[in-house]
């Protein structure tokens, strides 16, 4: 009681002060909404996924015309219309959203059958068939002006044969299907590429590679094919049964038939730890050739090559992959929960120089700290660097964060093959040439990969390849300056004694593609007899058979 005139002293300035208080919050939340409101649209824009298939086509990336179109969307082959066209007329396009191919329609194949009424049509109509899996190839390899485009996305069962430790995979699958199949039944696929969204068809179709050196390409981890040919029948093909049909569909690109089936050859499930390291890129030879080609529990493996203008193509990271025991069962899959950090963070990249720092900081010092992987349990693991990961966790990428919603850019990869000691050269060239273009190297990674028993081979040796994914303006300049740059590095890496991969734009000559790819007449020779008709076309054959 004695108390209470004290207190009722001061409530008024208390009062006043919580008043004073409420009032600033208030404010503060005003600005904070007034921030959201007028930056929330930019933050959507330049971090959120994209909202429909991004349309940029511009002028100046030539549709191929030396081959005669065959049909036409204008006069459409009315007399005996299947049923089985899904999208009539249009036109299709790929992941640069830069290669818009009119076409006289598409086929979606969801059976064997479905496959087959498509190739009778077309042959009836005498329309040109491209085969497409997921359209990551850039540069028409999927479609043909005028064709019949036959769409396999819907043909994607995945069965395991455990005891064989095979995979039976239909060709429009996608190689997350194939992880998601293997993974419960503790078995992993022997190689794949990097990003898991690629169909298995389209893939063994360009003889993809990946994380895993020590397996090699796709083809040498493949048992067989079922490929349909042009007159409706199917082959299974392997290196035993008609080996040459086989050596040339793998890396074939659609040109010899409509692949049906893989058979993959499966590996167990193992558990790895990851382990990052910097090096500079003169020493990168030495490093691999040292610690991890010759580190036998090195199992995977990517280096990252920096792309902040300080240290550009200087400074690499090198991932390796090793192998552990553990005690523990081999977690579930788990998908990458958000992709908006890392696209927010990949797209400020594209802007200049400090986007690009930001990026290489956020790779370096950040990711390692941030990186969900599971800790080892194992007291011998128990270091501060140990991640443990599992061997299908760390293939099961679907790299989201490089679909945008920006109109004004897209991207393109490019992709070289070069012996281990003109790795430098090319890299110090490359920094020339980016010095004097527009498209902005978001990502520049290495991996190896050696000579496969294929026809179109991209390496008749050991080779370290560099994978580069550069942004470019949809604008007619920003096509021209992408492909001077593109012709600038094919003469570069071919003047080096190395090769350039096929999935990308064309701006090569077929001198070039014949000197890379030796074997490239024998290639069309063995087209001209599975398909005397040229039923199956794309971009590839019109510019260079
Ligand atoms: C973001 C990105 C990442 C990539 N990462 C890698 C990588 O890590 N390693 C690598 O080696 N490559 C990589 N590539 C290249 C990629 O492997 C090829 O572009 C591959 O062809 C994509 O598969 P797809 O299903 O999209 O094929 P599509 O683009 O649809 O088709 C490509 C070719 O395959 C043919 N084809 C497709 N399906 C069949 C079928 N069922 N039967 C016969 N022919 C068929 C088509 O006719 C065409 O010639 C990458 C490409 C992108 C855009």
């Amino acid at each position: 009681m004695a108390r209470r005139p004290q207190s009722t002293r001061h409530r008024g300035p208390a009062r006043h002060r919580q008043r004073r208080r409420s009032a600033r919050l208030t404010l503060v939340a005003l600005v904070l909404l007034l921030v959201l409101v007028l930056a929330g649209p930019q933050y959507a824009l330049w971090s959120g996924a994209p909202l429909s298939p991004k349309e940029c086509v511009v002028s100046a990336v030539p549709s191929p015309v030396p081959w005669p179109a065959t049909g036409s969307p204008a006069r459409p082959a009315a007399a005996s219309y299947t049923g089985l066209l899904e999208q009539r007329g249009g036109a299709v396009s790929d992941a640069s959203c830069l290669t818009r191919t009119p076409v006289f329609g598409v086929v979606r194949a969801r059976s064997v059958a479905d496959v087959r009424a498509a190739l009778a049509f077309a042959e009836e109509h005498d329309l040109a068939v491209s085969v497409a899996g997921t359209q990551h190839a850039m540069g028409g390899q999927a479609s043909y002006p005028g064709g019949l485009v036959l769409d396999m996305r819907a043909f994607s069962q995945v069965t395991v044969d455990e005891d064989r430790r095979t995979a039976t995979v239909q060709a429009g699958a996608t190689w997350h299907q194939v992880l998601e199949a293997v993974h419960p039944v503790g078995l992993s696929v022997s190689t794949m590429p990097s990003v898991d969204v690629l169909s298995v068809g389209g893939t063994v179709s360009v003889n993809a590679h990946g994380l895993d050196f020590r397996a090699g390409s796709l083809s040498s981890t493949i048992r067989a094919l079922r490929v349909m040919l042009a007159d409706g029948r199917v082959h299974r093909v392997s290196r035993e049964q008609q080996p040459d049909l086989f050596r040339a569909v793998v890396g074939g690109y659609g040109l010899f038939g409509v692949i049906l089936e893989v058979e993959l050859e499966l590996v167990d499930s193992e558990m790895y730890r990851l382990r990052s390291r910097v090096v500079d890129y003169r020493e990168f030879p030495d490093v691999f050739a040292s610690d991890i080609a010759g580190d036998d529990s090195v199992r995977l493996t990517y280096t990252h090559l920096s792309t902040a203008p300080t240290s550009l193509l200087r400074e690499a990271i090198v991932y390796s992959y090793e192998r552990v025991d553990v005690a523990e069962p081999i977690p579930a899959l788990r998908e990458r929960s958000s992709d908006r950090f890392s696209r927010l963070v990949f797209n400020l990249a594209r802007t200049g120089d400090l986007g690009q720092r930001l990026k290489w900081t956020a790779q370096r010092e950040l990711l390692p700290r941030v990186r969900g992987c599971v800790q080892a349990r194992n007291e011998a693991l128990r270091e501060a660097e140990a991640c443990m990961v599992a061997r299908n966790q760390a293939m099961y990428e679907s790299l989201g964060f490089l679909q945008n919603r920006l109109p004004q850019y897209t991207d393109v990869l490019h992709e070289y093959f070069l012996p281990h000691d003109q790795l430098a050269p090319f890299l110090d060239e490359l920094r020339a040439q980016l010095g004097t273009h527009d498209a902005r190297l978001l990502s520049a990674s290495i991996r190896s990969v050696d000579r496969e028993d294929i026809v179109l081979d991209y390496a008749q040796g050991e080779r370290f390849s560099l994978v580069l994914y550069l942004s470019q303006a949809t604008s007619d300049a920003g096509n021209a300056d992408m492909a001077d740059l593109t012709r600038a590095l094919v003469e570069s890496s071919l003047d080096l004694g190395g090769t350039f991969y096929l999935p990308y734009q064309q701006h090569y000559t077929r001198e070039q593609v014949q000197q890379a790819y030796p074997r490239l007449d024998e290639f069309f020779a063995i087209k001209r007899r599975y398909d005397p008709s040229a039923r199956f076309r794309n971009s590839f054959l019109a510019r260079y058979v």
